[in-house]
């Protein structure tokens, strides 16, 4: 593994920080990352393109292969390096891609952290927690002191909300219930109060319960810390409860980016829409069958021309512009996009629904 040398702090060090920077921490722009493959080029993100302000929650979601997690892979310098990364991934307006390993490495854990999905592999289960939050710690700043070291583990595990933190420091991660274990992950995370917080389906695998203590946890880090925190998951709910914002993704591109009102209540994507109608709600009857989106993903070797998700779109146009040309990004309402060719046909069908017309 490449060492960080001087040079590379220094150039860590001229990143403006998060109190003096007004923009977006992270921008992505025009993002496309491919893995070369025996069976053909695999596109799992193709020119993608949005951003992520301070104190913001963005939900990024999709079912399982629509580029979600390689592109928070790639946020972190994390792909393998088999990927041919193309586009802009700035970071307080520098190019996380121009870094090299040894300044990413200064970055990864200080500036942007990542939670990982499965928390039991993600803890060394012969270490305490305490000792693995402190390490996380000490990586940053080798000069802190044993007890402030200390003062600070129990800090962030009373901030996650672990009862009684100075005792629950001392054990091991087998002596934790599965969502302590993550929420001990998200102390690990913000343990050098990051910027921009990675959480990449923190909730899978948890019963609901206990999904709801880790989203809270992550709203509470949120407000304490003033970190923008990217919340991957397939799971609309979960985005709705915690999210300002929302990114839907289909193979590999972003189809619609919205507030969490405007995309929950004016959908202007077949895909959203699907999506949505495919949730259970309470007010609709039981006996009714759930809505499901015809079909299956695209396969990202073969990724089909124009709009790639027309072999399963409803309103598809076919032959025609649907499968002829890509939609382009366009705004519906204000800071609400869609790539849809009928975006705005969708939005005026909403609204007339909305207002009984
Ligand atoms: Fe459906 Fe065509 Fe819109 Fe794609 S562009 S979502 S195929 S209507």
């Amino acid at each position: 593994m490449a060492r960080s040398t001087t040079k590379d702090r220094l150039a860590v060090e001229i990143l403006p920080e998060r109190a003096s920077w007004n923009g977006p921490l992270i921008e992505v722009r025009g993002l496309s990352v491919r893995f070369p493959t025996e069976d053909g080029e695999v596109k799992a993100v193709d020119d993608l393109t949005f951003e992520v302000r301070p104190n913001e929650v963005l939900g990024i979601v999709g079912e399982s292969g629509s580029g979600k997690s390689v592109t928070s892979l790639a946020i972190l310098g994390l792909l393998p390096k088999t990927a041919e990364i193309s586009g802009e991934i700035l970071f307080c307006g520098r190019n996380l891609l121009d870094m090299t390993e040894g300044q990413l490495q200064l970055l990864r854990g200080r500036r942007i952290a990542m939670v990982f999905q499965d928390s039991l592999a993600a803890l060394n289960p012969v270490y305490t927690v305490g000792d693995q939050i402190a390490e996380a710690i000490k990586v940053h700043d080798d000069e802190i002191d044993k007890d402030s070291l200390r003062e600070r583990v129990i800090e962030l595990l009373n901030i996650v909300g672990i009862p009684n933190p100075a005792a629950r420091a001392d054990q091991y991660p087998h002596e934790y219930s599965g969502g302590m274990r993550q929420r001990a992950m998200i102390a690990m995370s913000i343990a050098n109060d990051p910027d921009v917080l990675i959480a990449d389906e923190p909730t899978t695998a948890l019963d609901v319960t206990i999904q709801a203590q880790v989203l809270d946890t992550l709203e509470r880090v949120e407000s304490k810390t003033s970190s923008a925190v990217i919340l991957i998951t397939h799971d609309l709910g979960v985005v709705a409860g915690v999210a300002q914002r929302v990114m839907v993704m289909y193979a590999g591109r972003s189809a619609e980016i919205g507030t969490v009102n405007d995309v929950f209540y004016e959908p202007c994507h077949p895909y959203t829409q699907g999506l949505l109608a495919s949730l259970p709600r309470i007010d609709r009857r039981t006996s009714e069958r759930l809505h499901r989106i015809a079909g299956q993903p695209p396969s990202l070797v073969h990724v089909p021309p124009g709009c790639p998700f027309h072999p399963r779109c409803p309103m598809a146009e076919v032959p025609g512009v649907c499968n002829e040309e890509r939609p382009a990004m366009l705004e519906v309402a204000s800071n609400h996009w869609s790539a849809c060719h009928f975006a705005e046909r969708l939005m005026s069908e909403v609204k007339d629904r909305q207002y009984g017309q």
